[in-house]
């Protein structure tokens, strides 16, 4: 494991900082989760800007408006980019899940049409998998895609999907076939949110905000040209959303250990022994997770793609992060109550990343699930009972 950058690298690292500093303003004090018109106005300028300065998907080709990098570049994007208060949520979906399933699939037009805008902040996606009945077995989802002539057409319900009241377009997973295994009788399209067919209704969260929506879908016509892979191969296409979903969902985007320290030490608490105990466990796993991300980057640096023990990442943060809000709410005593910015210690941001953090535990796999990957796929222990794998969807009892 190299710890350190190279050469090349800090020269990157270097240029990457200066161009930030002469946009951003680097980031002070609380970090909440924002949303409105306004952020997005926000992120649509600073994707712009990013475009044009190269500093846009790294590893894209240049072509397309990328950089023609390497992904250890990326990562070190990412980094810096993470130490200024850059508006970046609305395009982390498209460009980090769909945009790369378009690549992967799509034809020449499809790319040509599609990726550029959504590189330079012009166009936002959205990822249409998770129904009622369909989550953590998104292969169970029941909204049909129905061929008539050249068009589908398309009737059923999704839900959770983030950013589905401003996007553009979607990639939707649909079913086609019910006559065969759930896996086998699923099919991916291109849909255009505008479509008059498509009712986005947004869900209020507890924390005020809306970043989710539930998607009717009513008759929607979409011509079979904008269907990405095969008819029957959905799954395999959703398989590289997913996997890209997997390195793109990871970050907690919250307070952390020294946070909670600072907060400890304005209240006299760092020589209360059960406080210091977990303040140790925390900085544990927070180095324990760092020295992993240091082995993720290194096999980038080499050249490797990082594997299924990605997953550990956001069981560790996620869990981190609700644990250290749980624990500075309580810390903050009645204070702990007020949501209020201005009025709340430390800008509140143990309470709106309290509100957030279970989310982040569901989103892009469950614990679970991903226990079950890092069980199945690193460890090599013996699968999860399957009973419904080779069972017709039409025999199955769903929802
Ligand atoms: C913040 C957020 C953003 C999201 N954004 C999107 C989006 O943009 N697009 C989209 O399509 N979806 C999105 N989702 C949906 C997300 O993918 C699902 O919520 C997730 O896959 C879990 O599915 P579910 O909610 O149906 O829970 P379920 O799958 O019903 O799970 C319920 C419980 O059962 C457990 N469980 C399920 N199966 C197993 C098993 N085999 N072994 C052990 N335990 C199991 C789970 O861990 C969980 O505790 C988002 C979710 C969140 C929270």
């Amino acid at each position: 494991m190299d710890f350190n950058d190279t050469k090349e690298e800090a020269e990157f690292r270097a240029e990457a900082n200066a161009f930030l500093k002469s946009h951003l303003k680097e980031k002070t004090g609380g970090r909440r989760r924002e949303s409105g018109a306004e952020f997005l106005a926000r992120a649509k300028a600073w994707q712009k800007t990013k475009a044009e300065g190269g500093f846009a998907q790294i590893t894209w080709p240049k072509e397309v408006g990328g950089r023609g990098g390497t992904p250890m570049q990326q990562v070190i994007w990412n980094q810096e980019e993470g130490k200024f208060d850059a508006p970046t949520s609305p395009f982390q979906i498209g460009l980090g899940m769909c945009i790369p399933t378009v690549v992967a699939f799509g034809s020449d037009e499809h790319k040509k049409r599609y990726v550029r805008k959504a590189l330079i902040g012009e166009e936002i996606w959205c990822q249409l998998f998770s129904e009622p009945v369909a989550g953590s077995d998104v292969a169970g989802l029941k909204t049909r895609a129905v061929k008539d002539g050249d068009e589908w057409v398309i009737n059923g319900q999704k839900v959770w999907t983030t950013g589905a009241q401003f996007s553009d377009y979607g990639i939707l997973l649909t079913r086609t076939d019910t006559s065969v295994p759930k896996h086998k009788g699923l099919t991916m399209f291109i849909v255009n949110m505008k479509d008059p067919g498509v009712e986005v209704r947004p869900i209020h969260q507890a924390s005020g905000g809306r970043e989710f929506n539930e998607v009717y879908f009513t008759d929607v016509r979409i011509p079979d040209s904008d269907r990405l892979g095969d008819v029957g191969q959905g799954w395999k296409v959703g398989l590289v959303t997913l996997m890209n979903e997997r390195l793109a969902v990871g970050g907690s985007p919250g307070p952390d250990y020294s946070e909670i320290m600072e907060l400890a030490k304005e209240l006299g608490l760092m020589d209360d022994a059960a406080f210091r105990e977990k303040l140790a466990d925390w900085y544990v796993q927070a180095q324990g997770y760092k020295l992993t991300k240091f082995r993720t980057q290194t096999a980038l640096s080499r050249g490797e793609t990082p594997g299924p023990e990605n997953s550990i990442g956001k069981i560790i943060t996620a869990n981190q992060l609700q644990d250290i809000c749980n624990s500075g709410i309580e810390l903050e005593d009645h204070f702990g109550l007020i949501m209020d910015e201005d009025l709340s210690p430390m800008k509140a941001i143990f309470q709106s990343s309290f509100l957030w953090a279970p989310g982040l535990r569901i989103a892009g796999g469950t614990d679970e699930i991903l226990k079950n990957i890092i069980a199945e796929r690193v460890l090599g222990l013996p699968q999860d009972v399957r009973v419904d794998k080779d069972v017709p969807f039409e025999q199955l009892r769903v929802g």
